[in-house]
């Protein structure tokens, strides 16, 4: 494996490398680097948590100081695309810390905040921009930039961006850019939209693959614990007491999912905080702060507010419910193994779930250990009993039909027609309870059993060579991305 050194990068960037305590560069980092530096268009498949993002910022930076030029007032001469804030942000602190010893400059600009300070960020003229495509198009539009002296375009987590459906803004966008220019494009997977893509916007691109699916999921600890619905508050705030849970990612498919899972573990007596697509951008922004620095050691999310969640140390994800996609399965998981680290997932997979199961199975191609309940849970009481307290084991699930995520799962009803509705759910699915509750039981009563050890030790950590840290709190890449 060869070092930072060798693949051609100059001494201010390997300072700052040195800085964030990155040894060795990761694969992605060895096959991107050299063609990006001799000014090739290139197409990655990586994930998040591959050190995609140094990847593609290492050789950019080197490319802008190697031809000092200042940019005009409110041009860019790097546009980096992100699907999401968060994202955005963690791009543009990455590209400012690893450039910090050079005469760069480095904005971000992304919708929900006030747009008159991005405007006037602009009209100096930046060297890299990092943008969400919404607010970059308002910017375009009211003339507070131009896009004619771009010579680096960046579309990062192209698939992502596809599905939250930047399609029309991105073709706007590419279409005010110059040619030639370099474009480079990172996607997790490579569906035909992508593909097609990939074909419209890059000239001749070197294809880089890194770390399939599959692969980042097998290094990762993954088990599932088959729990009725209306049990998984309860299980998660029980599961929480147990201190080898230092740093932990949880993951509900909608957002008012996530503020009531919030809610249950504060009646719990839990820290915890949200970040999701009702959260404006400073509560986002202090819900994240919190974490990183140990203040909530719960984080809940929703999948595509978590895209951009770059926290080191993530000791457990928990999958509260199973996404419908199973590609998102893979990549919260992903939070938990970031740079080579080991990581530990649990699921909780109610009835309704199993075929979410079956089709993350079949994607990541190794299957979930099946972990009991912990003991008192099954026994009884409910660690926490806040106002939305579960109703007793036993009681049907909720349905859950939606296969939209972000979306509430069902309206709200009065509390005496919910009983109602809860009992005639019950009443239809007794029979199918039935058939699955052989199983649920064996997990859920077994006298004397809890979780596993294997869930409950520490993500082993620094098995690979280029990682930098212990995946504690204070590992030097948490301070170094949670300082900017
Ligand atoms: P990314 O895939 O860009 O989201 O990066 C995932 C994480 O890996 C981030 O926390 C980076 O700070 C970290 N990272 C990137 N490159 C390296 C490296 N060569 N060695 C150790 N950590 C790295």
């Amino acid at each position: 494996m060869p070092d930072f050194s060798d693949l051609g990068l100059s001494q201010p960037i390997l300072a700052a490398l040195s800085t964030a305590g990155y040894s060795k560069p990761t694969p992605i980092q060895c096959q991107a680097i050299p063609p990006i530096l001799s000014g090739r268009d290139l197409c990655g498949i990586a994930q998040t948590g591959t050190g995609k993002t140094a990847a593609f910022a290492l050789p950019i930076l080197e490319r802008l100081v190697a031809a000092p030029r200042r940019p005009a007032p409110q041009t860019c001469r790097v546009l980096v695309l992100s699907p999401t804030r968060e994202l955005a942000s963690q791009i543009a602190d990455n590209f400012r810390a690893y450039g910090a010893g050079l005469p760069l400059t480095t904005a971000v600009v992304f919708g929900g905040v006030p747009i008159g300070r991005q405007r006037q960020q602009l009209a100096r003229g930046i060297d890299v921009l990092v943008a969400t495509p919404g607010r970059l198009l308002d910017l375009i539009d009211t003339k507070s930039l131009t896009l004619s002296s771009v010579q680096v375009l960046v579309l990062d987590e192209a698939d992502r961006m596809l599905d939250l459906g930047f399609v029309h803004a991105l073709r706007r966008i590419v279409k005010l850019l110059p040619r030639p220019r370099q474009t480079l494009l990172f996607s997790a997977t490579m569906p035909r939209a992508i593909a097609l893509l990939a074909e419209d916007y890059l000239d001749d691109p070197v294809k880089v693959v890194v770390a399939p699916a599959a692969t980042t999921a097998e290094r990762i600890d993954q088990g599932v614990i088959f729990v009725p619905s209306e049990r998984k508050r309860d299980l998660l705030a029980t599961i929480l007491q147990d201190p080898a849970f230092e740093r932990v990612l949880v993951f509900t498919r909608t957002k008012h999912g996530a503020d009531r899972v919030v809610r249950h573990l504060d009646a719990a007596g839990i820290g915890s905080a949200a970040i999701h697509g009702n959260k404006s951008q400073p509560q986002r922004e202090r819900a994240l702060a919190g974490f990183r620095d140990g203040q909530a050691r719960v984080l809940v999310a929703t999948d595509i507010a978590a895209r951009g969640i770059d926290v080191d140390g993530v000791s457990h994800v928990i999958n509260f419910e199973l996404p419908n996609v199973p590609e998102d399965y893979v990549h919260r998981i992903g939070r938990t193994a970031r740079a080579g680290a080991d990581g530990i997932a649990i699921a909780f997979c109610s009835d309704e779930e199993r075929s979410f199961l079956r089709d993350i199975q079949k994607l990541t191609r190794s299957p979930l250990r099946p972990i009991p309940a912990p003991t008192m849970l099954a026994r009884s009481a409910p660690a926490a009993q806040s106002a939305e307290s579960a109703p007793a084991q036993g009681t049907a699930p909720q349905p859950s039909t939606s296969r939209r995520p972000e979306t509430p799962r069902r309206p709200k009803q009065a509390p005496a027609r919910q009983a109602a509705a809860r009992q005639a759910s019950a009443r239809q699915t007794s029979a199918r309870q039935a058939a699955a509750g052989t199983e649920r039981r064996r997990n859920e009563s077994t006298p004397g059993e809890s979780l596993p050890a294997f869930l409950r030790r520490q993500p082993a950590n620094g098995n690979n060579p280029g990682h930098r840290g212990t995946g504690r709190r204070d590992a030097p890449a948490a301070r170094f991305n949670g300082a900017r």
